[in-house]
């Protein structure tokens, strides 16, 4: 298994990672990335211990090692919850707070490779292809993150029709060993702490949009490939007492540039093709496995948001005031439908004919569909039973070093149940998940990781069973007249 040593040693592998005009010169000693790569590495040690191997792992078919259940294919709907069961393990140990951890992408190659004859509508060796890559992740381990959404540039025109058509990432040449790819991509969070980028298209294209229409890989440290995160949090987490959560979990979203990078064959998917980069999410799982992941982690970063509530009501001695008690079971009942529908997802999977097991589609769409809206409903009211309380506290933990200092803080900033320390050490973590840069990014990452809602809420349009509902109302419609319109008299 690879370790988190092992992880981390790969890192310094020349990539191009650019903060504050100046190139990294090794992510795994940048203020910016270091805690969250230790964080990741982290999450390979978990999986490596021998006492969790059947929890985290699954024998690989070619190797016969042990690998990461992430790699695994669902044929049953116990295979998905054990999968369910190793992104809960993964995400319970970063607060749900790092989405792209490497089983988020690791479900979409999962997802090609079930299906890979969906690929080979555009040629046989490209489904080789994706087979190939997906072991070589599963076998080696392997993080990939990805792009998958082109710049807002102008959004108000198609791909090949901005002001210049290499903007967007796409072909500019062809070949005999493979093509060059040029342009950016918007985002590819936990990109500069990642092995692998998937590049792909989930924005609808159009005629002519072709050279965009792509997915493929390529190493984040391949010649050419340059990132530019937007502000790490982390730079100005002063330390982890008044930053418990930005100063570890910033997991960071990069812009990625692709200067003529040179793709071999081996590692293109899909080539040029307008229908095949709308049916990679459709007519696969990838999208559902993926997303699968993403539910296993918000649902943790749930509990572990109602748990600060909760901890925080404790500490205002506020926590058996009725009305409180009433607002933390709304909060409760959001988190439980979460969990629930997580459920769902799993017990209302179907099996193909080929064997595999698809995620349900409806579940998993109605529950991101409505995350963008109820994300924010649920941080309100933890702001509205909070009150002031994580404003009121020291200016950093100086305060408590400080003689001129300490005092005051020790004596007024306490609460009945705990000594001031513990205290702000709680509303310090609370604000970092709610308020902070870090937190408010957060915010913004539910609204849209899977999308603009009012796409996903086209997605739930087009999967509901509108056949079932419509059958009741024309039921209705059709009901046989009453006794009393029959009465002869
Ligand atoms: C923190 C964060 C992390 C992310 N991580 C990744 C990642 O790892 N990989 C990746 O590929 N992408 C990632 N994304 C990008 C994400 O996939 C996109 O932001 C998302 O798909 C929405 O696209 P957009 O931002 O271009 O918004 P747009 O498509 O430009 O839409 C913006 C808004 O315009 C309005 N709007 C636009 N068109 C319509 C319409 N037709 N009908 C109604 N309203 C409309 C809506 O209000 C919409 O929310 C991330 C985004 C965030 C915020």
């Amino acid at each position: 298994m690879r370790t988190g040593s092992d992880y981390l040693r790969s890192l310094n592998d020349g990539r191009q990672v650019f903060v504050d005009g100046e190139r990294v010169k090794d992510v795994t000693a940048h203020l910016a990335f270091r805690e969250a790569a230790r964080s990741i590495a982290r999450l390979y040690d978990i999986a490596a211990a021998p006492e969790m191997r059947e929890r985290m792992t699954f024998v690989s078919p070619k190797t016969g090692e042990p690998v990461l259940r992430a790699y695994q294919i669902p044929r049953s709907h116990a295979d998905l919850r054990a999968r369910r069961l190793f992104s809960e393990t993964w995400a319970e140990a970063t607060f749900g707070l790092m989405g792209r951890t490497p089983d988020h992408v690791a479900g979409f190659f999962c997802g090609y490779a079930a299906t890979s004859s969906v690929l080979a509508a555009g040629g046989q060796n490209f489904a080789d292809n994706v087979v190939a890559f997906y072991e070589q992740l599963r076998d080696n381990h392997l993080y990939a993150s990805y792009a998958i959404v082109p710049p807002q540039i102008d959004r108000s025109k198609p791909a090949h029709k901005q002001s210049d058509p290499t903007l967007y990432a796409g072909v500019v040449k062809e070949r005999d060993d493979g093509i060059i790819i040029s342009g950016a991509q918007q985002l590819a969070t936990g990109g500069a702490i990642s092995d692998v980028i998937h590049l792909s298209c989930i924005h609808p294209l159009q005629p002519g949009d072709e050279n965009y229409a792509n997915c493929l890989a390529v190493p984040v440290n391949a010649p050419g490939v340059k990132l530019y995160p937007r502000r790490p949090f982390a730079i100005g987490a002063t330390n982890a007492f008044d930053y418990p959560l930005s100063s570890r979990f910033d997991e960071t979203d990069s812009y990625v540039v692709f200067d003529n990078v040179f793709v071999p064959w081996e590692r293109v998917f899909i080539y040029r093709n307008l229908e095949l980069s709308r049916d990679q999410w459709w007519k696969t799982p990838s999208h559902l496995y993926g997303n699968h992941q993403a539910q296993v982690r918000y649902v943790t970063k749930l509990r572990f948001m109602i748990g600060i509530a909760q901890r925080m009501n404790e500490m205002t001695g506020n926590v058996a005031n009725p009305a409180v008690q009433i607002t933390m079971g709304e909060l409760a009942a959001w988190v439980s439908i979460y969990e629930h529908m997580l459920l769902a997802h799993e017990v209302t999977a179907p099996i193909d004919k080929a064997g595999v097991l698809w995620p349900s589609r409806n579940a998993l769409y109605s529950a991101m569909a409505l995350q963008s809206e109820l994300n924010g409903r649920m941080l309100e009211i933890i702001r509205e039973l909070t009150g002031a309380a994580m404003i009121t506290l020291p200016s950093s933990l100086r305060d408590f070093e400080s003689e001129e200092t300490a005092r005051d803080i020790e004596r007024y900033m306490r609460s009945a149940s705990s000594d001031a320390k513990t205290k702000v050490a709680l509303m310090r973590l609370a604000w970092d998940f709610i308020g902070s840069e870090f937190g408010s990014r957060h915010q913004q990452y539910e609204k849209f990781y899977g999308g603009a809602s009012f796409v996903v809420k086209q997605n739930v349009y087009r999967s509901f069973d509108f056949a079932r509902a419509n059958a009741l109302v024309d039921a209705a419609l059709n009901l046989p007249p009453l006794a009393s319109d029959t009465d002869s008299d």
